[in-house]
């Protein structure tokens, strides 16, 4: 076994070329909530899932660390909780750093 399949994906200049692509194409913009500032390409369907979709333009998508996180969170079957995110806004609403 060793290295986890999809692993050696995300260190390849395909996948670079790839990830400034789909960035161009959603234009700079976080594709949940439209953000701008960094953005992670995502998988729609995982490395795991689906290998021969590791570079398919189709399958990838811009998302800020926020809602790539939520995504992620989704795919781990990780309920989202309401209550948590509403703290979290408001604490970027009011530019309070993270205290916990
Ligand atoms: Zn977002």
């Amino acid at each position: 076994m060793g290295l986890r399949a999809g692993y050696h994906v995300y260190r390849t200049a395909q996948w670079k070329a790839l990830r400034l692509e789909a960035k161009r194409r959603d234009d700079f913009k976080c594709t949940g909530c439209g953000a701008r500032g960094r953005l992670e390409v995502h998988h729609k369907i995982s490395v795991r899932q689906a290998p021969e979709l590791s570079f398919d333009l189709g399958n990838v998508t811009c998302l800020c660390p926020t809602c790539h996180t939520k995504a992620t969170n989704a795919e781990r079957g990780i309920k989202p909780n309401p209550e948590r995110e509403a703290w979290d806004q408001l604490l970027k609403g009011n530019n309070i750093a993270r205290f916990y």
